[in-house]
C-alpha cells in the first residue's frame, strides 16, 4: 500500500508542471535508494544562496510524525516550509537530505548552504543537514535510522568530513534564544542530549 502511495506521489512529480525535477543518481549501493528533487535555482529556499564548503554533517529528525522523505522533499522544492524567524536568512527551512524507511532524497546541492539549524550561526554555515523521518511504526523507524547510517557515511565519503564531525543539531548552541541547545534529533537523544543512542548511530555509521 505504501509503496502504491510513494509511487503515485512519483508520478505526479512527474507530469506536475513546476515541480522539481526528478533524476536517479549513482549510490556506492543500491540499498541505500538515493534520488534527487533539487529546490529549483533562484526559487524559494535558493532564491538567496550561501557557499558551503562543509566541515561537518548535522544530524536532525523532523519531529514531523509519518510524514515521508517524498513528502518533505516535494514540500521542499515548492516552497512550502517557510522560515518565519526574523533570523531566518532566506525565508525558508532547507535542508540537504531526508531520508526514511524506503529512500533518502536530496534536495539541495552540497555546495549551498541550508536553514535547518542556528539560522546565522556556525552550523549552518558549516554542514551538510540530515533530516531522518520520524514513524510510529518501530520497525518503520528502525529501518529510517539505519539507512540514515548508510547516509551518513555515503556523505562522509563525498564531502571528506571526519565522523568526529557528525554531530546532532543539539551540538549548535541557538545564539538567539540564549544558547538554547534543541532536543534534535530526538529519536537519537536521550533526556534531550547526545547518550547511549548517539553512540549507537555512530558506531552503525562508522560499520558502513
Ligand atoms: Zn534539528
Amino acid at each position: 500500500m505504501t509503496k502504491l502511495l510513494v509511487l503515485a506521489c512519483c508520478l505526479a512529480a512527474l507530469v506536475l508542471p513546476g515541480c522539481a525535477s526528478r533524476q536517479a543518481s549513482a549510490t556506492p549501493s543500491g540499498s541505500l535508494n538515493l534520488s534527487q528533487m533539487i529546490v529549483p535555482a533562484g526559487k524559494y529556499g535558493r532564491r538567496k544562496e550561501f557557499p558551503l564548503r562543509a566541515t561537518h554533517i548535522t544530524i536532525h529528525s523532523t519531529a514531523n510524525r509519518n510524514a515521508t522523505a517524498l513528502q518533505h522533499a516535494r514540500g521542499m522544492a515548492s516552497g512550502a516550509f517557510r522560515g518565519r524567524s526574523k533570523w531566518n536568512r532566506t525565508g525558508y527551512l532547507t535542508w540537504h537530505f531526508t531520508v526514511d524507511d524506503v529512500q533518502a532524497i536530496q534536495s539541495l546541492p552540497l555546495s549551498i548552504q541550508g536553514e535547518h539549524a542556528d539560522h546565522d550561526g556556525p552550523g549552518n554555515r558549516t554542514s551538510v543537514a540530515i533530516e531522518i523521518c520520524e514513524f510510529r511504526d518501530s520497525r518503520r523507524q528502525a529501518a529510517a535510522i539505519e539507512r540514515a547510517a548508510r547516509l551518513t557515511a555515503y556523505v562522509m565519503r563525498q564531502t571528506g568530513v571526519p565522523l568526529d564531525r557528525v554531530v546532532p543539531h543539539y551540538h549548535w548552541p541557538q545564539r538567539h534564544f540564549h544558547s538554547y541547545q534543541k532536543n534534535c534529533p530526538r529519536i537519537l537523544l536521550d533526556g534531550g542530549k547526545p547518550g547511549p543512542r548517539w553512540e549507537v548511530f555512530l558506531r552503525k555509521v562508522r560499520s558502513y
